[in-house]
């Protein structure tokens, strides 16, 4: 049973470079027409309707980035596809630059909630979003939704550069209005796009401090033993066929593929063996039940994999980089599984 399916468009471009960005968002990109932006919106509000549970779209790269993004925004708000406090995450670029009149009338809209993204203050969240001018566009954006009362969640990505100063900018961005919802809190990438290759993920002896009160949060040698040890454990399928997450990626040219589920997406280098279809031909509906009832050869494969077998042959003991397990098990070393069955199979 599906309890969510998330959309992944890719309709805009970006104008940051982050350190981690798993969508690898960049000014290279190109943007969707409006028309057909909003023609998938009212396909995956559609499949919402027929499933009857939560069906969420997000834009990548940058939606604020989109010339008609006001348009595109309140399309999504007519048709009710927000979801709690996940649904809008944004770098600012546009929100910070939006008339006081576009926000009111967003806000009027239903616009209530963002997400923020920070990687330090000033400088240092600067050169790791890749760009000058990306802290101050955050900054202004929370001054414009204090204005709109607009509830906005912040959080930061830690890396090796910038843990020490988490405790810092958590203060900082907390002290930036009252709408600031919950409390500011951190993450570590999954290893997918610039981050596949582990690039500065910190160590344990760099955030051991912040993992006191965090569960599931291991070195990757750690859980290797914590697994190899443990005969139940090591016998449970890799990847969790029952999660109940589904998510679907939209390219450019409404090409769609699947893309993970609890298991983040392991399937980033091999986008093309699992491919649905095109919606110059298709529906999205269509697409997520090709996905269920012919699962694309990777995800067979991927079934088929013990958390053991992965450990054993994946696994490395000797690093003491910090991952979340479910990340490190069902991310990292999936990917290291499909790609070593697709290069045995092309020699
Ligand atoms: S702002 Fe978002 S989409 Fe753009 S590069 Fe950074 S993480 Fe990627």
């Amino acid at each position: 049973m599906t309890d969510f399916v998330f959309v992944r468009i890719k309709a805009m471009p970006c104008v940051n470079r982050c350190w981690h960005c798993f969508c690898e968002g960049s000014p290279a990109g190109r943007f969707m027409e409006t028309e057909k932006c909003i023609g998938i919106l009212d396909q995956v509000a559609d499949l919402k309707a027929e499933l009857n549970t939560i069906v969420f779209p997000m834009f990548y790269d940058e939606p604020t980035l989109h010339p008609l993004f006001k348009q595109i925004m309140k399309h999504f708000l007519a048709r009710e596809l927000t979801y709690d406090d996940w649904w809008f995450s944004t770098n600012g670029y546009g929100l910070a630059r939006m008339s006081d009149e576009d926000w009111q009338e967003l806000a009027e809209a239903g616009f209530d909630f963002i997400r923020l993204t920070f990687h330090g203050t000033g400088a240092m969240h600067d050169e790791l979003a890749g760009r000058s001018g990306a802290y101050e566009d955050l900054v202004k954006t929370i001054e414009k939704a204090e204005k709109h009362s607009v509830n906005w969640v912040a959080g930061m990505f830690l890396n090796q550069k910038n843990q020490a100063t988490y405790e810092e900018t958590a203060k900082t961005v907390s002290n930036l209005g009252k709408k600031m919802f919950g409390e500011f809190g951190w993450m570590l990438p999954h290893s997918e796009g610039r981050a596949a290759e582990g690039k500065g993920r910190v160590k344990l002896s760099e955030i051991s401090r912040l993992l006191v009160d965090r569960k599931g949060w291991y070195t990757e040698g750690d859980f290797v033993r914590k697994v190899l040890s443990d005969p139940e454990l090591g016998k449970r399928t890799a990847r969790d066929n029952k999660c109940g997450i589904v998510y679907l990626d939209i390219d450019e040219d409404r090409n769609v593929f699947f893309g993970g589920g609890c298991d983040g997406d392991p399937f980033c280098s091999i986008k093309e063996k699992v491919f649905l279809g095109s919606l110059n031909e298709t529906t999205v509906s269509s697409c997520y039940h090709k996905y269920l009832n012919e699962p694309p050869e990777p995800i067979r494969i991927l079934n088929q994999i013990t958390l053991g077998e992965l450990a054993a042959r994946y696994g490395n003991e000797e690093n003491d980089e910090v991952f979340h397990y479910s990340s490190l098990a069902n991310h990292k070393w999936l990917v290291k599984h499909l790609m070593a069955h697709y290069e045995k199979k092309s020699t």
